[in-house]
């Protein structure tokens, strides 16, 4: 099992979920200017298989190395490989989830680099990955922009060149983010992609699949569904209180069976936002009513 609730969840899903949907590409490929890409294979949520490792800065070198996902020894000595030839000047990661650091302390050991995130991020990972420096909303890191995204999930920071931007898991390419009650916050995530929508973020660089030309369309299209979820949650919640398998059913009558345990986190984190804004209401044993 793994380290965190998202993680088990992560571990369930790919029990029964085949991770089929992304094809990596082999080597490095650049996706923007000064920005390049290669696909990792990690324990992630499938569909996706891979996390997206982004190296940031010119072609010679040095480069900041945008979260080194995977734990695999044989993943990991792709990209070393690849830095035997370009010099590396940090690791930066977006944030705590185990897909997007889970190399993160054996490449900074091997090239003696130092680790960079935000301190929210740090305290996550106290014991497992030590920070050695924060980063703050707005600050230039190795000409990228930290972006403050907080939602998916506590520290998230997305790293924006010119109107590129690393979105880490603001968005996938393939497959869906997960709002878990205890590892985000779903007013946040709502709020982080309306500030991303509202920055002119055009092209979006996901951890996970393809890169999102229209990056514009893709946070307005995520706006959009999240707004129809959360109707759905509080046009389930009229009538008497129910308990949570049953709003699933109806919130979620959309969605593979198989997937229910996950949307259950999900409806958890929409009603948290609903309950604090005052439009839902956990009662007695569990059930949830307006
Ligand atoms: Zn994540």
């Amino acid at each position: 099992m793994g380290d965190s609730p998202v993680e088990d969840l992560y571990e369930r899903v790919r029990a029964v979920v085949a991770a089929t949907a992304d094809a990596p590409q082999s080597g490095l490929a650049s996706v923007a200017p000064g920005i390049r890409v290669l696909a990792l294979r990690t324990p992630t949520l499938p569909p996706a298989a891979h996390t997206n490792v982004y190296l940031v800065g010119p072609e010679g070198g040095p480069v900041a190395v945008v979260d080194p996902g995977s734990p695999y020894p044989e993943e990991q000595a792709i990209l070393d490989g690849l830095l035997s030839e370009i010099p590396i000047s940090r690791v930066l990661l977006t944030h705590h989830h185990a897909d997007h650091t889970g190399g993160a302390v054996a490449l900074a050991k091997k090239w003696n680099v130092p680790i960079a995130a935000h301190a929210l991020t740090a305290k996550r990972l106290a014991g497992k990955v030590v920070v050695d420096e924060l980063i703050e909303d707005g600050e230039v890191v190795h000409g990228a922009t930290a972006v403050f995204t907080p939602g998916h999930a506590e520290g998230h920071l997305v790293f924006e060149v010119g109107e590129v931007a690393i979105a880490g898991d603001m968005v996938a390419g393939v497959g869906t983010i997960l709002i878990d009650p205890d590892e985000g916050d779903m007013a946040q995530y709502l709020a982080s992609l309306e500030r991303m929508r509202d920055r002119d973020e055009r092209v979006l660089l996901p951890a996970h699949g393809p890169v999102i030309t229209d990056g514009q369309r893709k946070l307005t299209e995520y706006l959009a569904h999240r707004r129809m979820r959360e109707q759905r949650v509080i046009d389930a919640l009229t009538g008497a209180p129910k308990p949570l398998h049953a709003l699933v059913e109806t919130v979620y009558s959309d969605t593979p069976r198989i997937l229910w345990g996950l949307a259950e986190r999900s409806l958890l984190a929409h009603l948290g936002k609903l309950e604090r804004e005052g439009t839902a209401r956990s009662v007695d044993g569990g059930l949830w009513s307006r």
